[in-house]
């Protein structure tokens, strides 16, 4: 409260203006703010319209005395010092005032020191009372139960607080109030009873009955208080009614236990941190897990430690910017066991709120190695998948079973069709036929879509316009999204060819049959002819004839014995069972020896047969036998086509690869429409005039000894003039 400042009001009611005017002239003088009311009717209409810390007031005044003002300010209970002012002998007024309410009296005329002192002493003793009266109210309000006993327990006051529930009986003693031993673990009247005695503060909890009888928790603080300078004369008791946040508590702690049985269920680790991030709780599976002890924990875990150290920065930041409860960050983490194995893992967490300070975490640890192995083995598996359809050597196309639109292809189909991966990814399946067959082809593709595979054989057309033969087989099914077809193209050019080859030599192969057994029937029957005649008619045959017939078979004897040896020589080739005794070889010897051996055929018709050997001459790697056949074959031919007086040139020569043997005869010659023929089996050119025998089966048998030497050979053959042919050797390689 002021003692004296601007703010201090004083009202001063008073009928005499000088008193008015000296009052309030020493009023500003001390420093107060002096409001003046010339009378008793004034004084009151002021005092209801404005604040005031003190009145003066003049118990004479005429209409409305003193007296009745102060009346007026008792009966409203204006918390405000009055003073009266009073002539001399009003001291009976002043008694009567003084027993009314008001604080003191000043006489006039009015002492300027006395009218300070009594001010002040007004100013203080009214702040003491509103002091007083706040700190009542206050305890009077308090939900806190407020009780004064004297040393010995003796409640000599109590708050509505504590009556609320309490009996409150002033002049019990407290314990015979408020305690219920019953409900007491132990004897706490007795502890509280030796609080008391004790002088010594004493707080604690206890359970306790209410006036209505219902059960309570209280919190109470007991402790000694000195009044009157005499220490420990009277005892201060709080009490509060703490049975709610009690309850709480115990839902708190029912709830945590709950929490903590539920966690332990849990086969995933579930922790709690706290504002430090040391581990301040793991369920079962956590210690497990980590391998860590309850010790451990109390000895401190620091959560940091299970990570990583690339992921302890990473998991900071997370943990930081975390408001919520979820995964922490995106990734997972590799998270570490305390023999220092560790684990992929996915970690949640969630900030503990409700804390004082820092809350902490708590969180949960997803132990992901099965997940992770089981990703892993489905990128192995579709991989594999994608390798082996990527390596599959036939073309495969899947296609939109809806739209048609092409979705996937391997290697092979791209390179089947010849489109780039842009170019398959905009066309529909019936773009890969020819417009012709295109028609039937998606006809096809529609089938095979509902699930009735089959297969077909058509054509397709490259991106390079080029049309292939193919055989479809397909395949529809179904993915989570689309349904798709799969066909897989094989290209069937290369079978359809070999259809025909085998088609083709079915039909060789029955022309050779019916050519052989004609060549076969021809001297057969004229052996048979002439064999039947002799053995009919030998006593009438003469003996010149029967030579004659003699003759006849034997040659016809000897033209079969050749045509089986050039027929199963042919047939050994064909069917690849001739066995080729390749070794290296002087050519010029085996072409001498030849020609040697016909020597006396050129002379019996007098051929000239010349042979010219150039030098150097190189080895070949041949079969003797076959390369001596070759010979024989083709200067056989020289000779018995050449008339008589007639040339047969033979040349051996080498380039720098080959061989050349060359024989050249100035015969008949071959016509041209013919050239190609002659080494076709059987083709013999067809002469007039005198038959020459053969087989047509020599120069078969030579191009094919020659093409098994990696050889080869041409004729040239102008008619009426000369013919040549000339065969190709590869020479021996020189090491
Ligand atoms: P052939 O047993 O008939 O000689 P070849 O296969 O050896 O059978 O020859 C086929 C045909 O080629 C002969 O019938 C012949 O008409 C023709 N020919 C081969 N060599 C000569 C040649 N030097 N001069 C003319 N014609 C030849």
């Amino acid at each position: 409260m002021p003692q004296s400042d601007d703010h201090t009001t004083v009202l001063i009611a008073d009928d005499s203006e000088l008193v008015r005017k000296t009052v309030s002239r020493i009023m500003s003088r001390l420093g107060y703010h002096p409001v003046t009311a010339s009378g008793g009717i004034e004084a009151v209409s002021l005092l209801q319209s404005s604040s005031f810390d003190a009145l003066l007031l003049d118990i004479s005044m005429p209409e409305k005395g003193g007296i009745d003002v102060l009346r007026f300010v008792m009966e409203n209970g204006y918390a405000l010092p009055v003073i009266m002012i009073s002539g001399s002998g009003d001291i009976g007024q002043v008694v009567q005032c003084l027993k009314m309410g008001a604080y003191d009296y000043l006489t006039k005329p009015v002492d300027a020191h006395r009218l300070q002192i009594v001010l002040k002493n007004a100013f203080s003793e009214s702040a003491l009372r509103r002091k007083v009266r706040l700190l009542s109210a206050a305890v009077d309000q308090s939900p806190v139960a407020v009780v004064i006993t004297d040393n010995r327990g003796y409640i000599e006051y109590a708050n509505p607080s504590f009556t609320a529930f309490r009996n409150a009986l002033t002049g019990c003693r407290l314990q015979e109030n408020i305690f219920d031993d019953d409900a007491q673990p132990e004897n706490l009247s007795v502890k509280f009873r030796n609080a008391i005695v004790s002088g010594k503060v004493w707080q604690g909890d206890y359970c306790n009955h209410k006036r209505n009888g219902e059960l309570s928790w209280e919190h109470a603080i007991i402790s000694p208080v000195a009044s009157q300078g005499e220490s420990g004369s009277h005892i201060l008791a709080f009490m509060q009614d703490i049975t709610e946040s009690r309850k709480n508590q115990e839902a708190l702690l029912k709830s945590n236990r709950r929490f903590r049985e539920l966690a332990d269920l849990l086969p995933q680790p579930v922790f709690e941190t706290d504002g430090k991030g040391f581990i301040t709780y793991s369920n079962r599976a956590g210690f497990s897990t980590f391998g860590y002890s309850r010790k451990d924990m109390k000895r401190g875990i620091h959560a940091l430690q299970f990570f990583a150290p690339e992921d302890k920065s990473r998991l900071m930041h997370g943990l930081r910017m975390k408001k919520t409860a979820g995964p922490l960050g995106t990734h997972e983490f590799t998270v570490f066991r305390r023999d220092g194995a560790g684990f992929p893992a996915l970690v949640y967490t969630a900030p503990i709120t409700g804390r004082k300070g820092s809350g902490g975490f708590r969180g949960i640890v997803v132990d992901i190695t099965e997940l992770k192995e089981s990703e892993r083995m489905l990128r192995e598996n579709r991989k594999k998948y994608l390798d082996l359809f990527q390596a599959i050597p036939d073309a495969i196309i899947v296609a939109d079973a809806e739209s048609g639109v092409l979705v996937e292809w391997n290697r092979q189909g791209q390179f089947f069709f010849g489109y780039t991966p842009e170019e398959f990814s905009r066309l529909h399946i019936g773009d890969l036929y020819p417009e012709q067959l295109r028609e039937e082809a998606v006809a096809y593709f529609k089938k095979a879509c509902t699930g009735q595979a089959g297969t077909l054989e058509t054509q397709i057309v490259t991106r390079q316009g080029i049309r292939i033969d193919v055989h479809i087989s397909s395949a529809a099914f179904t993915t989570e999204n689309f349904r798709c077809f799969v066909g897989i193209f094989r290209d069937i050019t290369q079978q359809k060819r070999s259809d025909r080859l085998v088609s083709e030599n079915i039909r060789m192969k029955n022309d050779f049959i019916s050519t052989v057994s004609h060549e076969l029937r021809t001297p057969l029957f004229s052996i048979l002819g002439f064999t039947g005649t002799l053995l009919r008619e030998q006593d009438e045959l003469d003996r010149e004839t029967r030579m004659e017939f003699i003759s006849i078979i034997h040659d016809e004897s000897k033209r079969l014995s050749a045509l089986i040896e050039d027929v199963l020589m042919i047939s050994r080739i064909d069917s690849g069972r001739v066995s080729y005794k390749k070794s290296e070889l002087d050519p010029s010897i085996t072409v001498s020896d030849v020609c040697r051996s016909l020597k006396i055929r050129a002379d019996e018709k007098n051929i000239d047969l010349r042979l010219r050997v150039c030098a150097p001459m190189e080895h070949i790697f041949a079969d003797q036998d076959s390369l001596k056949q070759v010979a024989i074959n083709i200067i056989g031919n020289a000779l018995k086509f050449t008339h008589s007086g007639g040339v047969v040139q033979v040349r051996l020569s080498c380039d720098a690869q080959s061989l050349l043997f060359s024989v050249e005869d100035n015969g008949p010659g071959i016509p041209a429409e013919d050239i190609e023929k002659i080494f076709e089996k059987f083709f013999r050119v067809e002469r007039s005039g005198e038959a020459v025998d053969g087989t047509g089966l020599g120069l078969s048998i030579v191009k094919e000894i020659v093409a098994d030497h990696d050889g080869t050979v041409e004729v040239k053959s102008i008619p009426n003039q000369s013919t040549v042919f000339l065969v190709r050797l590869p020479l021996l390689m020189k090491p």
